[in-house]
């Protein structure tokens, strides 16, 4: 049986592993594809690609967008894009300078809540990813020993809606979808009905996005339970959207999302790359080649 991930993280975002490292656990796993998906940029894919040539990994390069639809935040899957493309290059680098400026503003809510956090203790949780973000300030209360873990960091201080909390830029969907096609390459939404179930994502914005290109729901993700996810692959069927199953892992730091927990169907993969390879073709764009 073929096995297929489309959704993971590694140090290069917010995940705990090495990018070589996940791909090794993917192996371990007994995956045969891996998707390796950073928030807001392809950082990552370069080693993730040296290692999986050496694994018999088939290892799909991908990111996951921070996104925004009618108020409402959404995560947008991007596979086989070309980062170098301009207006995906300046819609990624407008979202990691609104991660950026984030930053400092929640600490000082921390630290208005008592915390001793610095900036200092933010970037020493991962010195070298371009996507900052809330798992890595929740990494730092860690170390502080002001929380046990990610979760509560999240329940106590960072979720929405949290006293932490702070809000910050995302791209316009619709408008991110056709960049990514412009880009050669193919979206599709991230657990759309998972935590924050945004009520903007019906089966009528659906079916607009689809019109605009969008080609496929993630469907098989622990945050929906069975009555969402049937309702959503009946959604995909009535759509011709492609559904898509993946862990969402990001090695220790998020519990229930172990490599393989959820897979896709080996024929919704299969359209997957050929709408990324139409793409590829109508826009002469395509994903770096690898080189070793
Ligand atoms: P940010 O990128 O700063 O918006 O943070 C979002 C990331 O934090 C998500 O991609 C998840 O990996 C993680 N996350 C979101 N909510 C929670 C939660 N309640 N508990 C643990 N991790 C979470
Ligand atoms: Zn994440
Ligand atoms: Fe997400
Ligand atoms: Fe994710």
């Amino acid at each position: 049986m073929v096995r297929i991930d489309l959704h993971t993280h590694s140090l290069a975002s917010d995940g705990t592993q090495t990018p070589t490292d996940l791909v090794l656990a993917a192996k371990a796993e007994g995956l045969d594809v891996l998707a390796i998906t950073e928030h807001d940029s392809a950082d990552g894919w370069a080693e993730a690609a040296e290692a999986a040539a050496d694994s018999g990994v088939e290892l799909v390069r991908g990111m996951e967008i921070s996104t925004r639809h009618q108020g409402d935040g959404v995560h947008l899957l991007a596979y086989l894009p070309d980062p170098t493309h301009p207006d995906l290059h300046e819609a990624l680098a407008a979202i990691l300078d609104g991660r950026g400026s984030r930053v400092p503003a929640m600490i000082e809510r921390l630290r208005e809540l008592g915390s001793a956090i610095t900036l200092d203790d933010v970037r020493r949780a991962n010195p070298t990813t371009p996507a900052i973000g809330r798992p890595h300030l929740a990494d730092a209360l860690v170390t502080l020993g002001e929380v046990a873990d990610r979760d509560e960091a999240f329940e106590r201080f960072l979720a929405a809606g949290r006293p932490a909390y702070v809000d910050r830029y995302a791209a316009p969907l619709a408008s991110t979808i056709d960049i990514v096609d412009r880009a050669g390459g193919v979206s599709v939404i991230a657990h759309p009905w998972g935590r924050n179930a945004p009520a903007s994502l019906d089966e009528e914005s659906l079916a607009a996005l689809a019109e605009g290109g969008l080609a496929g729901i993630e469907v098989d993700h622990e945050d929906h339970d069975p009555e969402t996810r049937e309702r959503l692959r009946a959604i995909a069927r009535n759509l011709a959207l492609v559904a898509t199953g993946s862990s969402d892992h990001h090695g220790a730091g998020k519990t229930g999302h172990q490599l393989g927990c959820n897979t896709t169907d080996p024929d919704e993969y299969e359209r997957l790359i050929d709408l990324a390879a139409a793409a590829s073709a109508r826009s002469g764009r395509s994903t770096p080649p690898v080189v070793r």
